[in-house]
């Protein structure tokens, strides 16, 4: 339904609403005044009314003029027909009343409502007013037509205060539901780098600062950059160079499981952190992953290409700067020495 697409503008879902609710109660109330007094003059500016409105409701949703349609129908409703309803109908039609402001609260906005609904309450009094001074004829008119007439009057109000609010607070629950996972999404992305899904630097920080305040961790860091991205980009595409990024942090993913996180460092540089691990275990991955990475690139482009890395274990007191640049210095040390390395200690 479209009234409860949430891609489709807020203003024009409201406008659905109203149309709905006030083309219904219109022809609700032409009908019942057909019924009740028959074709008199009460019952043609009834449906005159109907017309007017029916005409804003489709000019509003099929030429898109829903600012202007929504005033139409509202000042309609609120400064002549409902008033006029009021002193050819007296007691039973004062509900109309209540319904205006409602409709006022509910689909105009900013000062024009206020004005509105201000020209409204004067409009209603006075006309309370008048009704009391100069009363109309209502010889012609039955208590049983008076009764019959209430009851119409507040059925359709009823009807109309609960259709508005109903469809107004589904609109709403849609729109926070959106705005929830919106707000999921948002969050994803600020962590997430968008070309390999893995964590960012953002997130890298996030979860060095947590694990470094629970005080009896240890863990390490390991900073992996691939050799010769360059080389590897300017021979074979920046489109391949991109695929090899992605496909190496599959493979890192793949071999590190839950053991640890990895993170997009930089450009083509990665880092790991495996919180309670040692030495042997991080070489035998790095081991695997770069027989992986290799393995890779050779089916692919029948050539080798490897990556060099810089291991480095968190000591107390160390902030996160430092273990970054201790880190760094071994990968250093890796590109000096012919790359294709994993450096635990720097010789
Ligand atoms: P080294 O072995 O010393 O690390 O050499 P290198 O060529 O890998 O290092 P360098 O810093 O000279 O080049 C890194 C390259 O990584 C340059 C840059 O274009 C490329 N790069 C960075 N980010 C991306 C990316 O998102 N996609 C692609 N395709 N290339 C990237
Ligand atoms: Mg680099
Ligand atoms: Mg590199």
């Amino acid at each position: 339904m479209r009234i409860f697409d949430t891609t489709i503008d807020l203003k024009k879902r409201q406008f659905f609403i109203l149309a709905i609710a006030a083309c219904i109660g219109n022809l609700s109330g032409f009908i019942g005044n057909m019924l009740i007094y028959d074709f008199g003059m009460p019952t043609i500016f009834c449906g005159f009314c109907s017309v007017c409105v029916i005409i804003c409701s489709l000019l509003g949703i099929f030429k898109g003029y829903i600012l202007q349609a929504s005033y139409f129908i509202i000042v309609l409703l609120s400064l002549l027909e409902f008033p006029m309803l009021y002193y050819m109908y007296q007691s039973g039609t004062i509900v109309y009343m209540i319904l205006s402001i409602i409709a006022i609260a509910t689909f105009l906005s900013g000062s024009s409502a206020f004005i509105i609904m201000g020209l409204t309450v004067i409009c209603d009094i006075c006309i309370i007013i008048i009704t009391y001074y100069f009363p109309p004829d209502m010889s012609q008119i039955t208590r049983q037509d008076m009764y019959t007439s209430t009851l119409c009057s507040l059925i359709i109000v009823m009807f109309s205060t609960f259709l508005i609010t109903t469809l107004t607070n589904i609109q709403q629950r849609k729109q926070a539901e959106q705005l929830i996972a919106l707000n999921e999404q948002m969050k994803e992305a600020a962590d997430h780098d968008a070309l390999t899904g893995i964590y960012n630097r953002r997130y890298l920080n996030k979860y060095l600062e947590k694990l470094i305040k629970t005080k009896s961790c240890e863990f390490y860091a390991v900073i992996i950059d691939l050799d010769y991205f360059k080389k590897l980009n300017d021979s074979y595409g920046h489109l391949f160079g991109d695929e090899v990024l992605v496909e190496f942090c599959n493979i890192v993913t793949k071999h590190i499981k839950d053991k640890g996180i990895v993170s997009r460092f930089g450009g083509e540089e990665f880092m790991l952190i495996f919180p309670h691990s040692n030495d042997n275990e991080i070489k035998a991955l790095l081991t695997s992953m770069r027989k992986d990475y290799k393995a890779f690139i050779k089916s692919r482009k029948d050539v080798e290409f490897s990556f060099s890395s810089g291991v480095t274990k968190y000591e107390e007191g160390m902030t996160i700067s430092t273990l970054y640049s201790h880190a760094d210095k071994k990968l250093y040390y890796a590109k000096e020495n012919n790359r294709d390395m994993d450096v635990f200690e720097l010789v």
